[in-house]
């Protein structure tokens, strides 16, 4: 046996054994962590893809448990396939966040989270890591995947971020399929906003005043579930990153989170790691937090894991939402302070992960 498979059994070994003794470590609050294999061979690939903090409730009807889970295999199957094809990160984290977009469980495209107002209005980014090259796109309402949109922004213009009007407009130039909003509305979402209108018309000293940033996200966690997200690191060792969202149900009309914003909600370079984040997204962004775990790596010298936790469990407040990551080295690591993370992980050293709760 040679020196270099003695060194990936280990690791292997020593995964397996973060598999069943590292997830639940930060005291008081629900957390959950994976330290997956170093890629250390050549051609080695990792992929790991979310669908949102906050979550289901554990007694949930059995099929839909089933549905999201099979969602999120599903979209990690496409990743995979993909990835051992040969494909790059970016092709790859953008196929598998279209894939997320187009099915009306997650809070993106189809089946997004709804304003205030009943309108639904999409943020999101996408980041090369080779080049640090990135698009966005924020507040857009009738483009069926704005995943695609924000690569376009990234490829077809000098900018990082288009809003609103701008960013409809650059869609028409572009020639990407347009939808009606209401398209965008589903039943559940439409129950959601009803009850945390609801909900909030119950408090009304609070909803006059400025809002306090523990009341920024809508109390009951099943209401600000789905947003998605796709990391990678190709065969080549190239990463990227990816998210989109609906943002938060009740939103005022023209706020926008953290997903499309740089370094906020999502971030990859190929010296560090590739980020996308999920949560409430005033905090992602007061604190930087894709960007932060990068930085950790880089200034701090820390791992993966070890810069993303730190986020998530101490720069964060609980119950703030988690993020997924992948480092240079293919380490996956995908933390949350939120009862769940709708998450799927897989590597080509033979990991591979669909979970919801801890
Ligand atoms: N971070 C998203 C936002 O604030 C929401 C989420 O991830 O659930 O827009």
């Amino acid at each position: 046996m040679t020196f270099t498979s003695l060194v990936m059994l280990a690791s292997l070994a020593a995964a397996a054994a973060c598999l069943t003794g590292c997830s639940a470590s930060s005291a008081g609050s629900s957390s959950s962590s994976l330290v997956a294999p170093p890629a250390a061979t050549p051609g080695s690939w990792s992929i790991a893809l979310h669908g949102g903090a906050g979550t289901i409730d554990k007694d949930s009807p059995k099929e839909l448990v089933a549905a999201y889970e099979s969602a999120l295999a599903a979209a990690l199957d496409e990743g995979t396939r993909r990835l051992a094809a040969g494909q790059s990160a970016l092709d790859v984290a953008e196929a598998v966040v279209r894939m997320l977009e187009d099915n009306e469980l997650f809070n993106a495209g189809r089946g997004a989270a709804l304003t205030a107002k009943g309108t639904v209005e999409l943020d999101s980014s996408i980041m090369d890591g080779a080049t640090l090259k990135c698009g966005a796109v924020a507040g857009v309402r009738t483009v069926k995947n704005p995943i695609s949109l924000a690569r376009l922004v990234m490829l077809k213009t000098p900018h990082v971020l288009l809003a609103g009007d701008g960013a409809e407009d650059f869609a028409t130039t572009q020639g990407v399929t347009r939808v009606p909003n209401d398209s965008f509305i589903t039943p559940r979402r439409r129950k959601m906003l009803d009850d945390h209108l609801k909900e909030q018309a119950a408090k009304p000293a609070a909803a006059a005043s400025p809002l306090p940033i523990d009341t920024l996200a809508p109390s009951n966690p099943q209401h600000r579930f789905g947003t998605v997200g796709c990391v990678v690191r190709d065969s080549k060792g190239n990463l990227a990153a990816a998210t989109s969202t609906g943002g938060m149900t009740g939103k005022r009309f023209g706020r926008i989170g953290d997903s499309p914003l740089i370094g906020a909600g999502n971030y990859a370079s190929n010296t560090t790691c590739a980020v996308s984040c999920t949560g409430t997204g005033e905090q992602f962004i007061r604190h930087g937090v894709a960007r932060m775990v990068a930085a950790r790596m880089e200034l701090a010298g820390e791992t993966l894991d070890q810069a993303a936790r730190h986020l998530v469990f101490k720069t964060l407040s609980p119950d703030d939402g988690g993020l997924i990551a992948v480092s240079r080295d293919g380490s996956i690591s995908m933390p949350f302070n939120s009862e769940g993370m709708f998450r799927a992980a897989a590597s080509s050293g033979g990991l591979r992960l669909v979970k919801i709760w801890e």
